[in-house]
C-alpha cells in the first residue's frame, strides 16, 4: 500500500499473499497476530481469510466484543435495576441475552421491562415517552459507543430530563491490549488494529504499543483486502524486525482520530480502573460518569453496590478473549454452549470468538 492509498483491488491481494509468504520464508518460525475488534472476527471467519495465509501466519481474536468483555456483575447489576418497579431498563440488543449470576434480562422483557435501543436518540425518547418510570440506559461498549453515552448526557443536561440515568460499563482498547502483552499473552507478535475504535481515537493512540512494547500495529477496515492489506504490512514489519504504526483505512481512520467525539466523552466521562471478564482488572481501562454528573449514575442514584466478581461455572472465555486457547478447546463449546443457549458471553453477540467459530469456522479447525 503506497501513503494515502485506500482503495485495494484484486491484483492488490495476490500482492499481499505474496508480501507475506515472503515475510514467512524469512521469519521462519509462527507469526501471532491479534485483531481486537468482533467485526474484524466475523470479518476473518466470513471470507476464509485465514485459510489463504500460510500456516506459519496464526490469526487470534482478542477481547474485541463488547458485549463479551462485560463482567457479569455488570449483568446482575442491571437485573437488580431491573427488578424495581419504577425503572426502565433501555439496551442495545445482544445484552440482553448475555448470562450474569441471576440469569440474563431476557426473562425480564416479557414484564416490558426491557427495551432494546439502536441510538442515542431512542433512549432520549424513551425517557420522554415514559415521565412515570427511571430509564436506565446500559452503556457498554468501546470508544466507539462512548461518544452516543456523552451525547445523552449533554442532552438530558441542557433539555432537564430528570428520569434518565446510565449504568456506565464502557471500556478502552489500549490499555487492555497493554495488559495482554504485559502478561496476559506475551506471544503476540502484532496487531491488526480495530478500524471502528480508531475512527474516534485516531492511528495514533496506538503509537505507545508500538515504541514502548515493540509489537506492529496496523490499523485495517473490514473488507477482506483491507485485512489482507494489514496483515502484509504487519508482516513486513516483522520479516524487517521492525515495529511500526500502520494503516490501511485512511479514508475513515485520520492519526488524531475525531477531536470532537473526544472532547465529548472528556467532558462527561472520566477514565477509570474497569473489570473485564476474563481478564480482571485493568488499570485506566474504563469509563465512568465524572462527579460533578453524579445524578445521571444509576449506581449513585439507587445506592447500589458492585457485587463480587464471579466468572461463569467451566467458560473459558477469559483463555478465549486473551487469546490462548481456541474456543472449541473449552469443553463446553457446541455442547452444551451454543448461540441458541450460550453459557458465556463469547456465544451471546455475533461478534464474539465462540459465536463466530460456531458459525463459520468449525470446518476450519
Ligand atoms: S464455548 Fe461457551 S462456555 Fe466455552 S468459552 Fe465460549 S462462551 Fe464460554
Amino acid at each position: 500500500m503506497g501513503p494515502g492509498r485506500d482503495h485495494i483491488s484484486l491484483a492488490d491481494i495476490g500482492q499481499a499473499l505474496r508480501q507475506i509468504r515472503s515475510a514467512c520464508c524469512r521469519i521462519q518460525r509462527p507469526i501471532r497476530i491479534m485483531e481486537v475488534c468482533g467485526t474484524h472476527t466475523v470479518a476473518i471467519y466470513r471470507h476464509g481469510i485465514r485459510q489463504m495465509l500460510p500456516k506459519e501466519v496464526q490469526l487470534i481474536s482478542g477481547p474485541g466484543c463488547p458485549v463479551c468483555v462485560t463482567e457479569d456483575a455488570y449483568i446482575d447489576l442491571a437485573l437488580e435495576l431491573a427488578s424495581k418497579t419504577d425503572v426502565l431498563i433501555a439496551t442495545y440488543g445482544d445484552m440482553v441475552r448475555v448470562p450474569g449470576r441471576g440469569g440474563s434480562l431476557e426473562r425480564c422483557q416479557p414484564a416490558g421491562k426491557v427495551q432494546v435501543v439502536l441510538s442515542a436518540d431512542d433512549v432520549l425518547a424513551l425517557a420522554r415517552s415514559n415521565p412515570d418510570r427511571i430509564v436506565v440506559f446500559l452503556a457498554v461498549g468501546f470508544e466507539t459507543t462512548a461518544p452516543a453515552t456523552a451525547v445523552i448526557l449533554q442532552e438530558a443536561i441542557e433539555s432537564d430530563i430528570q428520569n434518565l440515568c446510565i449504568l456506565c460499563g464502557h471500556k478502552l482498547v489500549v490499555p487492555a491490549m497493554k495488559a495482554l502483552i504485559d502478561g496476559r499473552n506475551t506471544l503476540i507478535d502484532g496487531f491488526l488494529c480495530p478500524g471502528h475504535v480508531s475512527v474516534i481515537i485516531g492511528s495514533n493512540a496506538f503509537r505507545q504499543i508500538v515504541d514502548v512494547y515493540q509489537r506492529p500495529c496496523v490499523v485495517a477496515g473490514f473488507e477482506p483486502l483491507q485485512i489482507m492489506a494489514g496483515l502484509a504490512e504487519i508482516c513486513t514489519m516483522l520479516a524487517e524486525g521492525r515495529a511500526g504504526l500502520g494503516s490501511v483505512y485512511r479514508a475513515a481512520v485520520t492519526p488524531d482520530g475525531n477531536i470532537h467525539a473526544q472532547q465529548l466523552m472528556a467532558r462527561y466521562l472520566q477514565v477509570v480502573p474497569a473489570r473485564w471478564r476474563g481478564l480482571g482488572l485493568i488499570p485506566q481501562s474504563g469509563l465512568a460518569i465524572r462527579a460533578e454528573f453524579g445524578r445521571f449514575d444509576a449506581v449513585q442514584r439507587f445506592g447500589l453496590a458492585w457485587p463480587d466478581h464471579r466468572e461463569s461455572p467451566g467458560c473459558r472465555c477469559g483463555e478465549v478473549l486473551s487469546g490462548l486457547i481456541w474456543p472449541d478447546q473449552c469443553p463446553l463449546f457446541g455442547d452444551p454452549c451454543t448461540p441458541q443457549s450460550p453459557i458465556g458471553p463469547c456465544m451471546v453477540s455475533s461478534e464474539g470468538s465462540c459465536a463466530a467459530l460456531y458459525k463459520y469456522g468449525r470446518h476450519v479447525r
